[in-house]
């Protein structure tokens, strides 16, 4: 796929570039990193939400617009004066669409092609099964539902609506009472564990792997569920939903690092042969990204969806984990990490390798 190119600036001084990101999701942490390397920062805010970005003074500039659909050519013209680095995180490519991420003048970093092997679930599949790693079984028609399945509506804001069932019959007795218009959903096998949210960071420049952290999320309202009887819940009639409201910090047991490890290697070379140059190990997955994961009670750990991006997850860290304690003698969140690959990229005049 032809992205647009950027044209790249000779300079190889840090402080002749500026890293941008959309003030949500994780734009603290990318914005304290990319000071605390050195870059100018730059927070781009819908109007009315400025308050985080100036309250915490990480940003040294404030580009406001009144809405993401104003996002146009004149703020990339002001992005690429200031040679700023664009910085994707969830939101961001929520707000702006794949398509218009695709076209950005920009630097961007990352790769834009994963974009298309994670937002598609089947090119996702493929991706993460070639990578070895144990999927929930995915079914073709609610007929050949034989144990607990998950149900998830394409698009479901928060997970609402998602909903468990153990054969056809109660299949087709929620769906067609609850949401008899809904026709895109898939058919998940339901893990019965823990969720774990495993962070990773690849880098394209010293080319190692490094575990960042490991969260579990706060939803509302399969979080607070437990607190009442069942019989209180079948009563109420209260629907779980998974809406995140916030990020709980994990350290996992010692003995699962291992496994954890080779899952991250194994999904960055496999990016590198669907969308990359496998013999140089160029493009493919690289930065941040997280392995969605459920943990059995006999510790299989099962991986339900990537995130080819810096995760939310990750913003209980922003002083480091106690991973990064481990390896860097300093405070290191994964926004920070980002800003000493591209700060690591620039220096050695390879700026174009770590850019979509
Ligand atoms: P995202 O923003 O990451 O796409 P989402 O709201 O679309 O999230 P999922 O992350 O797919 O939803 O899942 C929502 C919740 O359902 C999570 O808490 C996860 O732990 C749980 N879940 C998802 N798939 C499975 C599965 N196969 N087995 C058990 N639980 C699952």
């Amino acid at each position: 796929m032809n992205n647009p190119q950027p044209i790249l600036p000779a300079s190889t001084n840090t402080s002749d570039y500026a890293i941008a990101t959309i003030g949500s999701h994780s734009a603290l942490q990318i914005l304290k990193g990319a000071k605390d390397e050195g870059f100018h920062s730059i927070a781009i805010c819908k109007k009315g939400t400025e308050r985080p970005y100036e309250s915490y003074g990480v940003a040294d500039e404030i580009i406001t617009v009144d809405d993401w659909d104003n996002w146009d050519d004149l703020l990339e013209e002001q992005l690429i004066k200031k040679n700023a680095i664009v910085i994707p995180h969830g939101s961001f490519i929520a707000y702006m669409g794949h398509e218009r991420v695709r076209k950005m003048k920009a630097m961007y970093y990352g790769t834009k092609d994963i974009l298309r092997w994670e937002s598609d679930r089947s090119l996702e599949r493929q991706w993460l099964e070639k990578s070895g790693l144990k999927l929930p079984r995915v079914l073709n028609s609610p007929e050949e539902i034989d144990k607990p399945v998950i149900v998830k509506f394409h698009g479901a804001q928060g997970g609402f609506g998602y909903f468990i069932a153990k054969s056809p019959e109660q299949f087709h007795e929620v769906k067609d009472r609850k949401y008899p218009d809904q026709n895109d959903f898939a058919l998940q096998e339901y893990i019965v564990g823990v969720p774990l949210y495993a962070h990773y960071f690849y880098s394209p420049i010293t080319k190692e792997l490094e575990i960042m952290s490991f969260d579990k999320r706060y939803e509302s309202n399969a979080d607070s569920i437990g607190r009442i009887k069942a019989e209180d819940q079948l009563a109420a009639k209260i629907h779980t939903s998974y809406t995140i409201v916030g990020n709980i910090p994990i350290v996992v047991r010692e003995s699962l690092l291992n496994q954890f490890f080779t899952m991250g290697d194994n999904v960055v070379k496999v990016s590198q042969e669907l969308c990359g140059d496998s013999e140089t190990g160029k493009g493919g997955l690289f930065g941040p990204f997280c392995l969605e994961c459920i943990v059995t009670r006999k510790l299989e750990i099962y991986c339900f969806e990537i995130s080819a991006r810096i995760v939310a997850g990750t913003n209980p860290f922003i002083e480091g984990s106690p991973y990064t304690a481990l390896k860097y003698s300093e405070p290191m969140s994964t926004g920070r990490r980002i800003a000493r690959d591209i700060k690591m990229a620039i220096e050695q005049g390879k700026l174009e390798d770590i850019l979509g």
